[in-house]
């Protein structure tokens, strides 16, 4: 029985509630008034049922689509500015003992190199990141007690808090490891990270059992519960997504939506951020063996019908899609994408060699970060370091009331705005600083407070000479 409160998986994420949204998308989106009426309720900032944004996904009528992206623009528009904030993963290890069989780092495959770095080798990694400008960090582990302990996640997690080069500093750490204990999430808490990630793949609880047929992901409700128990060990800030390709996408979106709805309607607070990756070859991945993959304007339309069903989630895009196919979804939803990336374990420091393929997947953006930095502002965003919120303590519905309260323009724009200086100043070419010192100039304009302006500009001056990590 579908039950949004219930802590039990298949009855928040109830199957029968997903076929029964299908079905009543499928019966009303050729509806126009009733679509219609669902973007006007969008309209005015109210989000989204998965049943409305449901049918919303399911319309094709070519000017309610359109009516439907223009509105999400908007809304991201209204929501996060013109700000895009900055991350990279780290690898910190590839072992893993599950069966995933879309992972290179399934346990059965026995070409892939299995690498786990040791703090020293993080340490390296860390600098690396550093000297590109990174400030936000989210680590990957394949899932294996042995090899990669939660003692070893934690070490590492202190290692790289602890490393000051030059002016670098991580400031962020979000973490994406495996369905854990409370316990577990608990030390995860207390060891200071961000956002806890972890995608669900799929919410079909059948395919979900056949695409994890070995390992301790095998369980379902153990990964679809992992939120909830994150959120009892403490931390506020929970990144949702699931793997586009596996399952029908209209059953993942709505599956998606109604997680959100869960986590909302049991802890007072939605998912922090929303991931939309895709399937990408890999070692002994072929994407084309899944049947449910998806084109760009679906994904597209994804995209937009997230952005206006929880408008106050952050939605997550990473070096799996191509430049292009980023620019097109930064303009209707995305808040933060990751550049430079490496998915190897190690490679930051020096090139991974040929023959020791560790990468969990193919990258298709490849530019430096200093390239996206500046081909972000050259298409109209504001690049941001910031990792302000959590470091003061808004983190979770805290964060949300930032949002709601219409504060983001005093707050998290004048920290764009300092931290991308930071970055301008340490590490940018120079072509790329020219283009933004001038960005940073026009914008200081749009602060709406005078007495945060001026603030923001003499911390400029500051960081100009030598100053780092001013917040508001
Ligand atoms: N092992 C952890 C877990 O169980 O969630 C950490 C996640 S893994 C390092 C990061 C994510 O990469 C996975 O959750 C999965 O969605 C995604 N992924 C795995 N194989 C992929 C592939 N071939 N293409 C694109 N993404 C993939």
């Amino acid at each position: 029985m579908y039950n949004p409160q219930s802590l039990k998986a298949e009855e928040f994420i109830s199957h029968d509630e997903i076929m029964a949204t299908l079905a009543y998308a499928d019966a009303n989106a050729g509806d126009l008034s009733l679509v219609e009426q669902i973007i006007e309720k969008a309209r005015q900032r109210r989000g989204l049922t998965h049943r409305e944004a449901s049918v919303l996904l399911a319309c094709n009528d070519k000017e309610k689509t359109k009516e439907i992206f223009a509105l999400a623009e908007q809304i991201k528009k209204d929501f996060y500015g013109n700000r895009i904030v900055l991350f990279a993963p780290l690898y910190l290890s590839n072992y893993c003992v599950n069966g995933c069989v879309y992972c290179p780092y399934h346990a059965k495959n026995k070409h892939i190199a299995r690498k786990k770095m040791t703090q020293e080798e993080i340490r390296r990694e860390v600098i690396a990141l550093q000297d590109m400008g990174h400030k936000r960090l989210a680590l990957e582990t394949g899932e294996d007690p042995v090899n990669n302990p939660i003692e070893y996640v934690l070490e590492s997690i202190k290692t790289i808090y602890s490393i000051r080069h030059k002016n670098g500093a991580i400031r962020r750490v979000n973490v994406n490891i495996a369905a854990t204990t409370v316990e577990n999430y608990r030390k995860l808490k207390d060891a200071g990270i961000g956002t806890y990630i972890l995608f669900q793949e799929t919410y079909h609880k059948e395919s979900y059992e056949q695409l994890h047929p070995t390992g301790p992901k095998h369980n379902y409700a153990w990964h679809t519960e992992a939120m909830d128990r994150a959120m009892e060990g403490g931390i506020d800030d929970v990144g949702l997504g699931v793997l586009f390709g596996l399952e029908k996408y209209r059953y993942e979106f709505a599956g998606l939506l109604m997680h959100a709805e869960h986590l909302e309607a049991v802890h007072g607070v939605g998912p922090h951020t929303i991931s939309v990756p895709r399937i990408k070859h890999a070692d002994d991945i072929d994407p084309s063996a899944f049947d449910n993959g998806i084109d760009d304007d679906t994904f597209a339309k994804i995209v937009a019908c997230i952005r206006i069903a929880v408008p106050y989630t952050g939605m997550i895009i990473s070096t799996r899609e191509s430049p292009a196919c980023r620019e097109r979804v930064l303009h209707l939803g995305i808040s933060q994408i990751s550049g430079g990336s490496k998915t190897s374990v190690g490679g930051y420091a020096e090139p991974e060699p040929a023959e020791e393929n560790s990468a969990q997947f193919d990258v298709s953006d490849n530019r430096t970060l200093d390239e996206v930095i500046r081909w972000l502002m050259q298409i109209g965003y504001l690049p941001s370091f910031c990792t302000a919120c959590y470091r003061e303590g808004r983190t979770g519905d805290r964060f949300m009331e930032l949002c709601k309260s219409k504060q983001i323009q005093n707050c998290c724009h004048p920290n764009a705005l300092m931290t991308l200086k930071e970055y301008l100043v340490d590490y940018a070419s120079p072509e790329t600083r020219k283009i933004g010192e001038e960005l940073i100039r026009k914008e200081i304009g749009n602060i709406p407070k005078e007495k945060v302006q001026k603030i923001v500009e003499e911390n400029l001056v500051k960081i100009e000479n030598g100053s780092r990590d001013f917040r508001f």
